[in-house]
């Protein structure tokens, strides 16, 4: 997997419809900001299973070549 491609989390997707947050970056700026936004916003717990809940939202841009 190339690390530089660039992933988003749509927050109006998924984790709460009443939020219109779109995140995007590569992984693990994605992750770091999505962590503390679901976190503070919306009350997840920050625990080990909080990244792995997250990578499975995120969406990877497809560029079409
Ligand atoms: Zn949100």
């Amino acid at each position: 997997m190339e690390n530089k491609d660039r992933v988003t989390m749509d927050c109006r997707t998924k984790p709460d419809a009443n939020c219109s947050l779109l995140i995007s970056g590569t992984e693990p700026e994605v992750l770091e900001l999505a962590e503390y936004h679901v976190t503070t916003k919306h009350g997840f717990k920050k625990d080990a299973g909080l990244r792995d809940q997250l990578r499975s939202l995120l969406k990877r841009e497809s560029f079409a070549r």
